[in-house]
């Protein structure tokens, strides 16, 4: 059996590399992000490692709805009343960095629209 080099976000997962974490629990984490692009920045990531959105399957559906009931509670509990902007980046085209998909949750300020 081919066995594949953890993710970045793997090794987070199972604290191989130290990060800054907010909420756990048997399906996802939430990170901080390392470089925050607006005051309040963090990631929700699924454990599982699926690659990016053009990844997902009709298994990945209860997941992702998952994904954003832990925002939506972990955005309340970082104080984000006024709201906030939720993104997948997805491909080249997009600025994904981390092939290990994840939904960045930003606020504490005013976001422009569109988005650079
Ligand atoms: P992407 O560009 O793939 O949409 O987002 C990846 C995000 O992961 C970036 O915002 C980047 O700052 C963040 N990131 C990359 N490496 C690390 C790390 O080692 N720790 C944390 N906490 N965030 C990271």
């Amino acid at each position: 059996m081919t066995s594949f080099p953890k993710t970045l976000f793997e090794r987070i997962a199972d604290r191989e590399i130290p990060a800054d974490m907010l909420f756990e629990d048997d399906q996802c984490i939430v990170i901080r992000d390392i470089n925050p692009q607006a005051p309040v920045h963090f990631l929700v990531i699924p454990r599982k490692p699926i690659p990016s959105l053009d990844d997902l399957s009709i298994d990945d559906q209860s997941l992702m709805g998952h994904l954003f009931l832990v925002a939506k509670e972990v955005a309340a509990a970082e104080g984000l009343s006024g709201g906030y902007r939720t993104v997948f980046n997805c491909g080249r085209d997009a600025f994904q960095t981390v092939p290990h998909i994840h939904l960045h949750v930003l606020g504490g300020r005013k976001m422009g629209w569109p988005p650079g």
